[in-house]
C-alpha cells in the first residue's frame, strides 16, 4: 500500500519543499496549512497531494482534521510537525498575548497535532518529525518565546519517543540552521544575516531542500533504529563554541 505523510505549515518555505520530496518518493502527501490562499495556490498542480486547512493551535480545529484525514487518504505513515511561527523581541517588550501566539502554534500546534494522530500512527507504527530549531538547542537574545518554544518541542520529541517507541512509533526533532524564507526573512536584518555567515561553519544559510532531505530520511526505514534525536541541519553551527571572530583567525 503507498506509504502517506501529513506536513503541516506546507504552504510555503520548509513544509512545502518537504512535501515536494515526499511526493518524488511517491508518497501521498496531506498538506496542512491556515494560510488558505497560499495552500491553494500551494497544492495546485502537485498530484497526489490533498490540501486540508487547519490551524494547528486550534485544538477543535485539529479534532475535525482527523476525520478529514481518514475519509482523505485512510492511513497515516508519517507526520511532520512543521507549521511556526516566529516573533524576536527583548524580553522586558515581549506581551503575554506575543508569547502566547508564539506557544500556541509552535508548542501546542505539536502536542495536539501529534496526540490526535497517535492512534493512526500506531496503526502503521509511523513516524513522528517534529521541526524545532537551532535555537531549541542554543540561547541567544530576541528569542524568550521562540527559542523556550523550540526547546520545548525538543524535549516534547523526547517524550513522545520514550512513550509511543513501544508501539513501534519513532519520533524525532530536525534543528534547522537559518534558511531563507518567508518566516526567516522577516525577522532576519541584512546585519543579521552577515553575522550568521561569519559564525556558520559553512558560511552560509540552508536552504529548505536540504531541511525536507533530513526530514524525509528519518521517516523513511533507513532511519528504523533511530528514535529521539534532535538532529541540527545547521552546517556546522551548533557545534562551534567559543565562535570569537578574533579566534577564527
Ligand atoms: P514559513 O513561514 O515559510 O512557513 C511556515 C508555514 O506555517 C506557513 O505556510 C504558515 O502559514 C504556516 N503556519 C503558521 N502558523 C500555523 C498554524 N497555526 N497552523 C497551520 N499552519 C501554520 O517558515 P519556514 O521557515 O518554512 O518554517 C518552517 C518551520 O521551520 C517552522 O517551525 C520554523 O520555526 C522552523 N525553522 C525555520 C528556520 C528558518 O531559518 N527558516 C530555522 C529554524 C527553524
Amino acid at each position: 500500500m503507498q506509504k502517506t505523510a501529513i506536513v503541516t505549515g506546507a504552504a510555503r518555505g520548509i513544509g512545502l519543499a518537504t512535501t515536494k520530496l515526499f511526493l518524488a518518493e511517491e508518497r501521498r502527501v496531506v498538506m496542512v496549512d491556515n494560510d488558505v490562499p497560499e495552500l491553494t495556490r500551494a497544492a495546485e498542480g502537485l498530484s497526489n497531494a490533498i490540501a486540508l486547512p487547519c490551524d494547528v493551535s486550534d485544538a477543535d480545529a485539529v479534532a475535525g482534521l482527523v476525520g478529514e484525514v481518514e475519509r482523505a487518504i485512510g492511513r497515516v505513515d508519517a507526520l511532520i510537525n512543521n507549521a511556526g511561527i516566529a516573533d524576536f523581541g527583548p524580553i522586558e517588550e515581549t506581551g503575554f498575548d506575543r508569547w502566547r501566539a508564539v506557544m500556541a502554534t509552535n508548542l501546542d500546534g505539536v502536542f495536539l497535532m501529534s496526540q490526535a494522530f497517535t492512534p493512526a500512527l500506531k496503526a502503521t507504527r509511523g513516524a513522528i518529525v517534529n521541526i524545532a530549531s537551532i535555537s531549541a538547542l542554543r540561547a541567544s537574545t530576541l528569542r524568550v518565546a521562540y527559542g523556550t518554544s523550540k526547546a520545548g518541542v525538543a524535549h516534547l520529541t523526547q517524550q513522545q519517543a520514550v512513550e509511543l517507541g513501544e508501539h513501534g512509533i519513532r519520533a524525532n526533532c530536525v534543528c534547522p540552521g537559518p534558511v531563507r524564507t518567508k518566516l526567516a526573512m522577516a525577522v532576519h536584518t541584512q546585519e543579521i544575516i552577515d553575522a550568521y555567515h561569519d559564525a556558520i561553519p559553512l558560511n552560509r544559510y540552508g536552504n529548505e531542500s536540504e531541511i525536507a532531505e533530513a526530514i524525509v530520511w528519518l521517516c523513511s526505514d533507513k532511519a528504523s533504529f533511530v528514535t529521539g534525536q534532535r538532529l541540527a541541519v545547521d552546517g556546522g553551527f551548533e557545534a562551534t563554541g567559543i565562535g570569537l571572530p578574533a579566534l577564527r583567525e
